[in-house]
């Protein structure tokens, strides 16, 4: 038995939007970086228009954060010593993710990603199929939904309060556009 040698880990926290991936994230990293644990965490840098220093729930709860586009940017970063890494939104980020992460995980790295399984399509997001394949633990959270109360697994897109095209891109910035979650029979898209 070696009980101290770094065996790498990804975990993956998933599902919907509301459904508390940012909230679980937060609640990991906090105890990481409370038992002396060097920790570092990420955000996408979405739109470029203003670098965000922190990740943040809907509820509130703030973490700091460093804002990537890409994430070989993560390599930057990240030090020998650095034994936690955190990623929110993971499913936003351009490049090769699967294979960062993994190099990662493979030097001996705790890696703990939050990110959406489906689109507003209900369709797989990105490249988030193959890390919920590769990861060693995986959290599916569901929200409640905003119009019955069941469980909810889907991300409804309004535009203007009505149902998104199914043409819609993937990822809308400035648009007057809004989210909510949804079970599978409230859940809507307009084909
Ligand atoms: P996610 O990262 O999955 O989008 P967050 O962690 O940012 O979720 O936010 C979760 C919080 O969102 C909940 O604790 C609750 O306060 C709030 N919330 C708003 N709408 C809903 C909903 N429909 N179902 C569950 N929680 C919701
Ligand atoms: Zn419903």
């Amino acid at each position: 038995y070696s009980h101290f040698v770094d065996v790498g880990r990804l975990e993956m926290i998933c599902g919907p939007m509301f459904s508390g991936k940012s909230e679980e994230l937060i609640r990991r990293l906090k105890r990481t970086i409370l038992a002396g644990m060097p920790t570092i965490i990420f955000t996408p840098n979405i739109d470029n228009r203003y670098a965000e220093d922190h990740i943040c729930s809907h509820d509130g709860k703030k973490l700091e954060a460093i804002s990537i586009s890409h994430i070989e940017e993560i390599l930057d970063y990240v030090k020998d010593d650095t034994t936690v890494i955190g990623i929110d939104e993971v499913q936003f980020l351009d490049g090769e993710i699967v294979s960062v992460i993994m190099k990662l995980v493979n030097s001996g790295k705790r890696v703990v990603c939050a990110g959406l399984d489906k689109d507003f399509k209900a369709e797989s997001f990105g490249q988030m199929p193959e890390l919920l394949a590769l990861a060693d633990d995986v959290t599916k959270l569901t929200a409640i939904c905003m119009c019955c109360g069941r469980p909810a697994n889907f991300t409804q897109r309004l535009i203007a309060g009505k149902p998104a095209s199914y043409n819609d891109p993937l990822i809308l910035i400035g648009a007057s556009e809004s989210y909510e979650a949804r079970c599978r029979l409230c859940y809507q898209i307009d084909r």
